[in-house]
């Protein structure tokens, strides 16, 4: 038994070995890959429901790993945080997304606003805020043409959170509760926060038209939000049925792969279909 109980220790310790070696290569591939240009943004419509005209857009990073291919931010998110790289590659991501909004509004296709997802390692972070005012002057940006998007466990990540997002809202930017329902208090970051915009959880959405008690979170979710001044975004609209389904719960906002899937530039000129045409 205790040659056995010896064999499953060795056997966890190699498992956790070729875990930390494959997070330390992960790790070592983002500075790489930050500073050879492998990240890019895609940005995803927000629409008004129920027409669908596209009123803002969420910035979401992308990594092509050249010997990987495409990695999740689902996965290398939480690695650029803990190996501390999420500093710096969270400035690119806003300098950016603020970069491309200007360009947009140049060509007279700017959508209302932007937002950008910021972690909470980076709201943590002494002078994250003035990084941010100094990314706005830089380009140019307004502070009420971007949206940062935090979630509960950015906020609760400790008080210098709550600090900086106050400071980020006396700037002038909206606030976005992001997966808005699925933490244990949710409600608490309300308290504690000058958020803006509600993002509802895909979770809360997905089986809205099937499942009454999922119908019962989603418009108790507009009710909250409409009583505090809020807006509500539903997050992860895949099907037609569940946008008018919301829409009849009192949803003006959604966003979705049933209006949008996240694209490199939604405002491109159809330059490439007038040239087929021509
Ligand atoms: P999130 O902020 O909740 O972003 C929404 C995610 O849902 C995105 O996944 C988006 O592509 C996906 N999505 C949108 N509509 C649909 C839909 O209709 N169906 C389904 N199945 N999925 C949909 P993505 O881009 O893979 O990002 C995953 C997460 O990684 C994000 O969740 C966010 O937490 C993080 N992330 C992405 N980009 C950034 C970034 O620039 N900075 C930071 N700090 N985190 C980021
Ligand atoms: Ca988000
Ligand atoms: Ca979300
Ligand atoms: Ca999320």
């Amino acid at each position: 038994a205790k040659a056995a109980g010896g064999r499953r220790h060795r056997w966890y310790a190699s498992e956790l070995d070729s875990q930390a070696g494959e997070e330390a290569r992960l790790g070592a591939d983002l500075r790489t890959a930050l500073s050879t240009g492998q990240f890019h943004l895609v940005y995803q419509p927000i629409v008004a429901l129920p027409a669908g005209d596209v009123v803002g857009v969420e910035s979401l990073v992308r990594w092509r790993h050249p010997d990987r291919g495409p990695v999740s931010p689902a996965d290398f998110i939480p690695v650029a945080e803990r190996n501390g790289l999420i500093i710096e590659l969270g400035q690119w991501i806003l300098r950016t997304a603020c970069e491309q909004y200007r360009t947009w509004q140049s060509r007279g296709v700017a959508p209302a606003h932007v937002g950008v997802n910021v972690s909470a390692r980076q709201l943590a972070e002494p002078g994250f805020v003035d990084s941010v005012a100094a990314v706005l002057a830089e380009t140019g940006m307004s502070p009420h043409d971007l949206v940062v998007e935090i979630t509960e466990t950015t906020v609760f990540g400790g008080g210098v959170a709550v600090r900086a997002v106050q400071e980020l809202h006396e700037l002038g930017i909206a606030i976005a509760l992001d997966d808005f329902g699925t933490g244990h208090s949710s409600l608490g970051v309300l308290q504690a926060v000058p958020v803006k915009i509600l993002k509802v959880d895909k979770s809360f959405i997905d089986n809205v038209t099937v499942s009454d008690r999922h119908a019962v979170i989603a418009s108790s979710l507009i009710q909250l939000t409409g009583g505090l001044g809020l807006i509500a975004i539903a997050e992860g609209v895949e099907t037609a049925e569940q946008a008018e389904a919301l829409h009849r719960l009192g949803y003006r906002r959604a966003q979705g792969y049933h209006f949008g899937r996240p694209v490199a530039d939604p405002f491109a000129p159809r330059s490439d279909v007038a040239a087929q045409v021509a």
